[in-house]
């Protein structure tokens, strides 16, 4: 039984998925020339590194999406993580939340047998070094605040794919709590419009269409409209996607 479904996307790319957690999270495994690069590294409910060495075992580097538990929980197991500045306290530190919280969501519905010889993972990697020193051939790293303040997305210029982490996927966006911002998430929709996609591969559960970027942009519009655009505005959904301020 594998926690772990892996897709293969094509020769250097790897869609890695716990599709056996409610929350079904996404983790992206690139194959480089030299290295290779994992975006994010899911709940930590089962190790993943001996999972990404098994399909390819160069170094590997870790580029973290946003400093959310369910984005982090494998950090341990790699030396070089990178995060941009505006969540690297959180990862260098710890969350700022109950760790009572984070397990209750953590565990939640997970079936008894793949908790065997679970630990609870430690949530913070003392080394984590600022985004601005990564590169990778051909992905660009896009600060696109809103759901955390260090919230990023990549993009893969040759193959057109936005790697969007928590700011787009089928479902609810959560734009609510303290530490987001609607203000800049609608900035930060604005700006990844204009990219060039053949293909989204989101933080959660299956790859969007091109379209939802639309559908959550005419979201926006709409708070904005209503002057609702912060905290405490509502909820609203078009399509396949709902924003939550
Ligand atoms: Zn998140
Ligand atoms: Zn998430």
């Amino acid at each position: 039984m594998n926690w772990y479904l892996i897709e293969k996307i094509n020769d250097t790319l790897y869609k890695i998925s716990e599709n056996k957690h409610w929350e079904k999270t996404n983790m992206y495994y690139l194959i480089g020339k030299e290295r290779n690069l994992i975006i994010d590294t899911g709940t930590g409910i089962k190790p993943l590194k001996s999972v990404l060495t098994e399909i390819d075992n160069k170094p590997i580097d870790v580029v973290l999406t946003h400093a959310h538990w369910d984005h982090m929980g494998n950090i341990h197991e790699f030396e070089n993580v990178y995060v941009h500045q505006l969540d690297l306290n959180w990862v260098q530190k710890g969350l700022p939340v109950p760790e009572s919280f984070i397990k209750e969501m953590m565990l939640k519905n997970v079936d008894e047998a793949f908790l065997e010889g679970f630990a609870y993972p430690p949530l913070y990697h003392k080394n984590a070094q600022n985004i601005l020193e990564f590169d990778f051939m051909g992905i660009n790293i896009i600060h696109t605040p809103g759901h955390s303040p260090g919230s990023v997305c990549l993009y893969d210029k040759f193959n057109e794919i936005l790697f969007s982490g928590d700011i787009l996927y089928e479902g609810t966006i959560y734009c609510h709590y303290e530490s987001t911002d609607p203000k800049d998430l609608f900035e930060s929709i604005k700006g990844i419009k204009e990219f060039k996609l053949k293909r989204i591969l989101s933080g959660h559960y299956s790859d969007p269409e091109i379209t939802i970027i639309n559908d959550l942009f005419e979201i926006m519009v709409e708070f904005e409209n209503e002057k609702l655009l912060h905290h405490g505005g509502g909820l609203k959904c078009k399509e396949s996607i709902c924003l939550q301020l």
